[in-house]
This record gives C-alpha cells, sequence and structure tokens, in this order.
C-alpha cells in the first residue's frame, strides 16, 4: 500500500467510525484505539503536506485561529418561523393554507430544537462552509469552527446532489452542559447560564480548538437546493440520514391538524426526557411542491409553523422602575426585579415598555409579579399578585423629565413611547446615534468599540458621527488607554468605511423605524440621498412597503437643519451617499411597476437567480399569486392551483425563456 491510500484508509476508516460513535451513537472501536489510527494519521499528513484535505478527520480537533468571521450571504434565505401557541391557532393556519393549496395536505412534526440556527452548504459530497443565521440574508462564515463538531459530515455518504444547504440546529446537550459548568466551578469560574447561548456563543470563539473541546452536537432539519431528488419533507429527513447527518428519529408525519395536536401534547410532556434542550414542535406542509405554491411572507414561510411550548413563570419582587433612553431619544422604563430563576437563567429585569402599559396594569414598587420568559431575552412581567401588594403602596408617576438630560419628555399623538427632545444635548442619544453609526451593519467601523465612542465623546473629541472623519492619531493618542497602534487602527477604519455601500450608509444615518430592510428599499429606489431628501411624504407612500410612520419618518429627519449639515459634511468626506456606477449599470427599470409570482423549476438559471435578475431590473417578486401580479414566471412542475389562479385573474403566464427575453 502507498502512502496515499494508507491515508485515505485511515481517513476512511475513522470517518466510519466517527458516524458511527457521534451520529448512530453507537461504538465500533475503543477510544483507545481510534486514537492511535489519528495518531498515525496525523503523523502521515505532516510527512506528506502533498495530501492534504481540508476535510481530513485530524482537522477536528481544530486549531484555526480566526480573528474576523468573514460575512456571506446566503444562496438562500434563511427566514423565521410563525409561532403559534395553541390548538386554535394550528386550526386557523390550516383553514389559511387550505385556502391557497390544492388537494390534501399532510404535515409533518419535528421538535424545535432550541441553539443555533446553521447553514451548511456542501459541494461533490464536502463541506464547503458553514455559516450562522446572521439577518437571515447574510451570517458569519464559521466553518473552522463547525469542522470541530463531529456530528457533522465533513464527507458525505452514498449518492447525494453536486451542491446544497442544510440547515440544522447546533445544540448543546444537558450532559456535556452540566460537565463543562462542573469544570467551570471546579476552576473557579462562574458557570454558564444555559446550554442555548453556550452553544451560540461557541460559534463565534476565536480559536477553534477550544469550539472542539466543548461537546456540542447538530441536529438537522431542511435541505434546499436546485433539482433535488426529493418530494417531501419526511423523504429530505431520511436522505439526510442517509448521508450521514444527525437528524434526530422523532420526526412524524400526521395526516390532520388533530393528529398533529397528539403529536404535541405527547411530547410537551415527554420533551423533559430529551437530552438537549427543546422549545416547540415545528409543523411543516410535507408535501414540496405544496410548499412551493405556499411559499414566503416577507418573514417566514406559509408552509411551516412553530408550536411554541407554554413560557415558564416565576413569581418575583419588582424592587425599582428605571428608565433608558434609546437612541432615538425613546424613553423605555425597565423594571428591576429581585432575581428569580427562570428557565435555567436568572432574571434581574423586566421590560415594561411604556406609560400606558404602567398604568394600565397599575404596576407598583413593591409589587409581587409574575414574569414570563418567551423567546425574547428581556422577560415581560405578565401580571400581579394584588394579595401581596403592600397596604403603604403609592401608584407610579411616570416620569416627565430624561433621566439623562433633564428635558421636559414628549409624547407625540399616536405614539406609545416618551421622547427626549434634547437631540443633540442628551448624552444617551449623542452616544446611540454614533454606535449605531459604527455598527457592524452599518458602517461597520473597525477598531472602535462602544467604550472608545464614549472616551472619544466625553473628551469633545468627538459629538456626531460626522467627527470621526475629522479625527486625527494625534487627537486620539493623549487618551488614556489609546496606544498607537489602536489609535492606527481606529483612523484606519474610519478611512475603510468610505467604500462602504450607500444602502449601509443609509441604515447608518439612524433615521427612525429605517432599518435594514427599509434603507434597502429606499436605497434602491431613489439611488441617491439628494432624491431620498427631495421627496414627499406622498411620493414616499408610494414606494412599495413604505407606510405612513416611515415616510414621515424620513421628512422629519430631511426637515431639520442639522441633519443637513451633517449629511453634506460626509459627502464632503467622501462617504458613500448614491448607489455606485457599477450597482447602477447593472440595473435597469425595464420592469418596473410590475409584479412577478415565479413558480416551478427552470433550466437556464436557478429560481433564486431568476429572482435577482427581475429584482436587478427593477421588477417586484411576490410570492403569491393575487390581482396585483402581473407575470407569472412558470417553470416545469408549476403547481396546478397556481396555474389555474393565475388563469383565473387573466395574468400573463410566461416561460423562462420569454423572461429572459424580456430582460435582454
Ligand atoms: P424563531 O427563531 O423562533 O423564529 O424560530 C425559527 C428557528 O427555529 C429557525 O431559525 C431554526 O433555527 C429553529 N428550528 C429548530 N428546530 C427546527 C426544525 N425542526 N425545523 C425548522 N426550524 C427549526
Ligand atoms: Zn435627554
Amino acid at each position: 500500500m502507498n502512502i496515499k491510500e494508507q491515508i485515505n484508509n485511515l481517513r476512511e476508516g475513522l470517518r466510519q467510525h466517527n458516524h458511527n460513535y457521534y451520529v448512530l451513537d453507537n461504538a465500533t472501536i475503543s477510544d483507545y484505539d481510534f486514537d492511535i489510527k489519528l495518531k498515525q494519521l496525523q503523523k502521515l499528513e505532516e510527512a506528506h503536506p502533498e495530501f492534504y484535505d481540508a476535510n481530513s478527520p485530524t482537522l477536528r480537533v481544530g486549531g484555526a485561529i480566526t480573528k474576523n468571521f468573514n460575512t456571506v450571504t446566503h444562496d438562500y434565505r434563511m427566514y423565521s418561523l410563525s409561532n403559534s401557541y395553541s390548538k386554535e391557532d394550528l386550526e386557523d393556519w390550516e383553514t389559511r393554507i387550505k385556502k391557497l393549496v390544492d388537494g390534501a395536505i399532510e404535515y409533518t412534526c419535528e421538535l424545535k430544537y432550541d441553539g443555533a440556527s446553521i447553514s451548511l452548504t456542501y459541494e461533490n459530497g464536502k463541506l464547503l462552509r458553514a455559516v450562522t443565521r446572521g439577518d437571515g440574508y447574510q451570517g458569519d462564515d464559521v466553518t473552522a469552527n463547525i469542522k470541530t463538531i463531529n456530528s457533522i459530515p465533513l464527507v458525505l455518504k452514498g449518492t447525494y446532489p453536486s451542491r446544497f444547504d442544510i440547515r440544522g440546529e447546533i445544540v448543546l446537550p444537558f450532559e456535556g452542559f452540566h460537565k463543562m459548568n462542573e469544570e467551570r466551578i471546579a476552576e473557579g469560574e462562574d458557570p454558564y447560564r444555559n446550554p442555548r447561548n453556550t452553544a451560540s456563543g461557541s460559534l463565534k470563539l476565536q480559536d477553534s480548538s477550544e469550539v472542539a473541546k466543548r461537546p456540542l452536537d447538530c441536529l438537522l432539519y431542511h435541505i434546499i437546493g436546485e433539482k433535488l431528488p426529493i418530494n417531501n419533507q419526511f423523504e429530505s429527513l431520511e436522505k439526510a440520514r442517509e448521508w450521514g447527518f444527525k437528524v434526530p428519529p422523532i420526526a412524524k408525519v400526521a395526516k390532520s391538524i388533530s393528529e398533529v395536536i397528539e403529536f404535541v401534547d405527547y411530547w410537551n410532556v415527554h420533551r423533559h426526557d430529551l437530552p438537549y434542550e427543546t422549545d416547540g414542535i415545528v409543523i411543516k406542509v410535507n408535501n414540496l411542491f405544496q410548499q412551493e405554491e405556499l411559499g414566503y411572507t416577507a418573514k417566514a414561510p406559509r408552509w411551516a409553523i412553530a408550536y411554541k411550548f407554554k413560557a415558564e413563570k416565576a413569581t418575583t419582587v419588582l424592587n425599582e422602575i428605571t428608565y433608558q433612553v434609546g437612541r432615538t431619544g425613546a424613553i423605555t422604563p425597565v423594571a428591576n426585579l429581585e432575581p428569580v430563576e427562570l428557565a435555567g437563567t436568572i432574571v434581574k429585569r423586566a421590560s415594561l415598555h411604556n406609560a400606558d402599559q404602567i398604568e394600565k396594569f397599575d404596576i407598583r414598587v413593591g409589587d409581587t409579579v409574575f414574569v414570563e420568559k418567551g423567546g425574547e431575552i428581556i422577560p415581560k412581567i405578565v401580571g400581579i399578585d394584588l394579595e401581596k401588594r403592600p397596604l403603604d403602596s403609592l401608584a407610579t408617576i411616570y416620569i416627565i423629565h430624561c433621566p439623562k438630560c433633564n428635558s421636559a419628555l414628549q409624547r407625540q399623538e399616536g405614539d406609545a413611547k416618551h421622547f427626549c427632545p434634547n437631540i443633540d444635548g442628551c448624552p444617551p442619544q449623542i452616544m446611540g446615534r454614533i454606535q449605531h453609526f459604527i455598527s457592524r451593519k452599518a458602517m461597520d467601523i473597525d477598531g472602535l468599540g462602544s467604550e472608545t465612542v464614549s472616551l472619544l465623546v466625553k473628551n469633545g473629541l468627538i459629538h456626531n458621527y460626522a467627527d470621526l472623519f475629522e479625527l486625527a492619531v494625534a487627537d486620539i493618542l493623549p487618551l488614556e488607554r489609546m496606544a498607537g497602534k489602536s489609535a492606527e487602527n481606529l483612523i484606519a477604519g474610519v478611512e475603510a468605511s468610505k467604500n462602504v455601500p450607500f444602502e449601509r450608509v443609509l441604515f447608518a444615518l439612524g433615521i427612525r423605524y429605517v432599518g435594514e430592510t427599509v434603507a434597502k428599499k429606499l436605497s434602491k429606489h431613489y439611488k441617491s440621498i439628494n432624491g431620498l431628501a427631495s421627496a414627499s411624504e406622498e411620493e414616499l407612500i408610494n414606494v412599495d412597503e413604505i407606510g405612513e410612520v416611515i415616510a414621515k419618518s424620513v421628512v422629519d429627519f430631511f426637515s431639520l437643519f442639522e441633519n443637513n449639515d451633517i449629511i453634506n459634511r460626509l459627502k464632503s468626506y467622501g462617504v458613500q451617499l448614491e448607489i455606485s456606477e457599477e450597482e447602477l449599470s447593472n440595473q435597469t427599470n425595464k420592469l418596473e411597476g410590475n409584479t412577478f409570482v415565479v413558480s416551478g423549476v427552470f433550466i437556464k438559471v436557478s429560481r433564486n437567480e431568476l429572482k435577482q435578475l427581475i429584482e436587478k431590473n427593477g421588477g417586484k417578486v411576490s410570492s403569491s399569486i393575487s390581482k396585483k401580479t402581473n407575470f407569472v414566471v412558470a417553470g416545469d412542475k408549476m403547481g396546478p392551483s397556481k396555474r389555474t389562479k393565475a388563469e383565473g385573474l387573466g395574468i400573463a403566464i410566461i416561460t423562462e425563456d420569454e423572461f429572459l427575453l424580456m430582460i435582454s
């Protein structure tokens, strides 16, 4: 046997043992023998670097260090799931989807694993990359860390498609979690709070050998790609298992919602016996063609729904109400609670939302309150135990002055929240706007963290985000904790941000209600800050998906002299305030004013590419057919009910070639 064959044999053998042990839970070799083989392989690989393989089992032990995780755009967006909490919610969902698809509907029921979601891309049977969910469109490339998770195959088995994405959840099973905590306590460190946060924190560790030490697991539930040999969700779980992935055998096909409910009821009790955390059941329409017909809303698939197990409740005492000032000046009252354990974490604070909420529940300091934790990070107060209210308790009087700058608070009609109007002089607003400006999804300025920002503001070096561009190394050096290197990094980071594309700059400006998605929409539509600044409220409302509230907020923003001044300064520094030539030349408005629905399988371009082409050419993509649809681009296997519906409404149904002609 030559060296290459020896190496291949060892790799193949180790892979199989690994699969048996971590995926099938059935060891076929002793740990000792496994280690011997691994060491043999390591030695051979070291001596023969020409046979390097990025997916060798030796890479499981980690070692790669990642300083900055690259941002990667998902080939397919990672959606979230709509939630349901009762039998009635599930029945309503069924009623809604039955209106949209033909024929009987079967459902797959799966556990909703509570961890961190991950998207794995495989090409020619090898793990190409692993990306976190991020904002659903883009996530972080955490491949080096993911490779250390033993239940994720680096090389697939059987017959698999040449390229596909598979999605799952990285979880930290209880046993491993407790073990990690025992070790931490023994070393005098604070234990980790809960498995989910520990799992998701692990993905972003810089040292992959640290990740390798954590007993993480990956449970897969969704395959996505072009022309897959799969007809339904249940089959895709089986295929994933065949290819070597870990897919819990608990999933079941249900023929009706009442069967779904049986599954829910059963697992609501038995989930406590599972080795990992779950927070609900995910119900999916089984048939993939029906899924395709149902499509997506802006946030989630219509073909799936999560049933959330009832949140756990705890009782505690409200010690104090404090008030936070956000970057937009919005005031949020916060309940400071007597610490209490809830669903595995210690809860000290809960959001009280606004003055109306406090008044409605008549919440008072000293009250015994019920707190509940749903999916959100900050728990909610859901009720008060009035019997325990102290006799001398006083009704809460909402503040009328800003807790940070003492300005009289304002509350506009229709607003639930109070605002501090002192935009220019209120420290948390000044700081908050700058912090938002430099944040990762905005200008992503390296070398500038929130501590540095507050240092710069406190020392009077910056007052707004435009001031960042006038900083010089010599200004920063005298500050405490600012070494030469970090000062240079900061200036370089500011300089580099001049390349950030307009849509992100627009988001960075911090206009109220203009989040990432809205900023994208507006930049596509207006193409420059000047275009946007001169738009009237009516014009803005006419832009797709822009409502009154956003329109008003944009107009208000540009009506302030200070804001225009700052924007002019940004322009003079060379910040991107219009979309680039390249983006422009890539775009046409050939399809402007037309809404398209895409259905079926295509030959020349993928469905995803087709959608991108529509948007690049000024058209709009919608996932369901309505009176507003202008064209349906029909591929192979288009759903029959979509066709009937389009025909009924007299909508033009065109082929892939006809579409490509439209934009050529
Ligand atoms: P949420 O974060 O509450 O919107 O729920 C959506 C998330 O549930 C997805 O992004 C997945 O990470 C996670 N999830 C866990 N188990 C499943 C499953 N069996 N099917 C689909 N999603 C799941
Ligand atoms: Zn203030």
